[in-house]
C-alpha cells in the first residue's frame, strides 16, 4: 500500500471474520450509513458494564462516582476533538437527528416569528428539513432553498441573493452530502450567514468522522452529529452550541436532571449543557464514544482524512471505467461517497446481487429524496468509504458490478 493508506482493518472484528466457514470476510462499504466498531470501543464498555457502571450524577457511592467521570469525561473529549470553547458546550443527544430536532425546536421555536425565513439546501438529509419544517409550520416561518448544479456543488450566488431579503434568521446546512459526497465551503457559508444577522447550523453526520473538524474555525453556531457513525456505539450524539445561544435557548424535553428546582407552582431549569439532557442518559454509550474519540485522534483524522481520499480516487477511476454506469455527485471537493446508477439495472438490484457476493452497500433514496429529485432518479446505488477500507474492497465492487451486468445482458 502507498503511504498515503491506513492499515487498519484488523482492529475491526467483523470485517476480519469469516461470516460462514470457507468464505471471505465482509467487503464493508456503507460507513454513511454507519461506521463499524474497532476492538478499543467494544472493550471499552464492556469494561465500562463489568466494573464501573453505574447511574451518573444521581448517586452518592462510590461507582456512581466513578462512572460520572467517565460519562463526564466524554464530554471533554468531545469538547478538544472539535475544538469548542468550553465542554459546557456539548450536549449529549440520541443523534444527529435529535440534535436537529433540538435547535429548531428550542432555538427555533423561540427565535422565529411569522414572515422570518430559514435556508437550507438541495442537499439535505430529511434530519435537516422535516424539524425545520415543522418549526415553521409553527412559528410561521418560511423556508428557503440553495439549488446545487449537476455535479452537487451548492450555488453560492442564489445563497448570497436568498440571504439579502433580510429575513433570514437560521441557516440548517450538511457539512458533508450523504448521497453525493460533496463537501460543502461552511466556513464562507457561516461569514456570509453571520453578515446577514443569521446563525449556521451545521449537520456535521458526515463530516465528523471524516476530516478534522474545528466548530470554531468552521464559524459553526451549532454543529450535529452521531456517534454510530463515527465509530462509536447508536443511542448517542452530540449537539455543539456556542455557550450565548445555548444560555437563552428554553428546554427541548422536561424531566429529571434538567431541572434546578420543581413545584407544581413553578419549575427552573439547569444551565445548559444539563438543561437539555432530560432523563437518565445512554451511559454506557456515552463512555464508548468517549472511547471513538480516543480511537480517531490515535489514527489521526488528517491520515483518516487522506486515506479516504486516496481510495475515492482509485474507486472513481474504477467506477468511471465501467460502461453504462453513471456516477452521481461529481463535486471537486468530495467526500467518500460514490453514488451511481447503471443502466437497465434498478440499485435495489446491485446492493441484493452485491450482497451475494459479500459487499455490502446501500441502495435508496438516502433519506435525501430531493437530491435524488435534483438528479432525476429513484434511488441511486452507494457505495461509502471508511478508514478501514482498502483498494481490494473496490476492486471488488467494481467487480462485482462488472458481474451483475454480465447477467442482465
Ligand atoms: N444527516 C446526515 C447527512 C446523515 O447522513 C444522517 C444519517 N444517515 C443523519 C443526518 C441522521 O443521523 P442519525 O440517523 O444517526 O440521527
Amino acid at each position: 500500500m502507498t503511504p498515503s493508506y491506513l492499515d487498519i482493518k484488523s482492529q475491526f472484528p467483523v470485517l476480519t471474520k469469516a461470516p460462514a466457514p470457507g468464505q471471505p470476510p465482509l467487503v464493508y462499504l456503507d460507513t454513511a450509513a454507519t461506521a463499524q466498531k474497532p476492538k478499543a470501543v467494544l472493550d471499552a464498555m464492556d469494561q465500562f458494564y463489568r466494573e464501573s457502571y453505574g447511574t451518573v450524577r444521581r448517586g452518592v457511592y462510590r461507582l456512581s462516582e466513578k462512572a460520572t467521570a467517565a460519562y463526564e469525561g466524554t464530554r471533554k473529549k468531545v469538547a478538544a476533538l472539535l475544538g469548542a470553547a468550553s465542554e459546557k458546550e456539548i450536549i449529549y443527544t440520541r443523534g444527529a437527528t435529535d440534535g436537529l430536532n433540538l435547535v429548531a425546536a428550542s432555538y427555533g421555536g423561540s427565535q422565529l416569528k411569522a414572515g422570518d425565513e430559514i435556508i437550507l439546501s438541495q442537499l439535505e438529509h430529511h434530519a435537516n428539513i422535516v424539524p425545520w419544517q415543522l418549526v415553521a409550520e409553527k412559528t410561521g416561518a418560511a423556508i428557503r432553498v440553495i439549488p446545487c448544479d449537476d455535479r452537487g456543488v451548492l450555488d453560492l450566488e442564489a445563497y448570497r441573493a436568498l440571504l439579502t431579503s433580510g429575513k433570514v434568521k437560521i441557516v440548517a446546512v450538511g457539512h458533508v452530502s450523504n448521497a453525493l459526497g460533496t463537501i460543502n465551503p461552511i466556513r464562507e457559508m457561516a461569514d456570509l450567514a453571520h453578515a446577514a444577522g443569521a446563525v449556521i447550523v451545521v449537520d456535521g453526520a458526515q463530516g465528523i468522522s471524516h476530516m478534522p473538524v474545528d466548530v470554531r474555525a468552521l464559524g459553526a453556531d451549532f454543529y450535529a452529529f452521531s456517534s454510530h457513525k463515527m465509530f462509536g456505539p447508536t443511542g448517542v450524539g452530540i449537539l455543539y452550541g456556542r455557550y450565548e445561544l445555548l444560555e437563552k435557548m428554553p428546554p427541548y424535553q422536561g424531566g429529571g436532571d434538567m431541572i434546578r428546582q420543581v413545584t407544581f407552582e413553578k419549575t427552573t431549569y439547569q444551565n445548559p449543557p444539563h438543561r437539555f439532557e432530560a432523563g437518565t442518559p445512554s451511559i454506557a454509550e456515552v463512555v464508548g464514544l468517549g472511547a471513538a474519540v480516543d480511537w480517531l485522534q490515535s489514527v489521526g483524522l488528517d491520515k483518516i482524512q487522506a486515506h479516504e481520499h486516496a481510495l475515492l480516487q482509485y474507486g472513481t477511476r474504477l467506477l468511471s471505467q465501467i460502461p453504462g454506469l453513471t456516477l452521481i455527485g461529481t463535486a471537486p471537493e468530495k467526500a467518500g461517497v460514490l453514488g451511481f446508477v447503471l443502466e437497465g439495472i434498478h440499485p435495489h438490484d446491485i446492493g441484493t446481487m452485491l450482497d451475494m457476493d459479500g459487499i455490502a452497500i446501500r441502495a435508496g433514496h438516502h433519506c435525501a429524496q430531493p437530491v435524488m429529485a435534483r438528479f432525476n432518479v429513484p434511488a441511486t446505488a452507494r457505495a461509502s468509504l471508511g478508514p478501514y477500507n482498502t483498494e481490494a474492497d473496490l476492486d471488488a465492487l467494481a467487480a462485482g458490478i462488472r458481474k451483475i451486468q454480465g447477467m442482465f445482458k
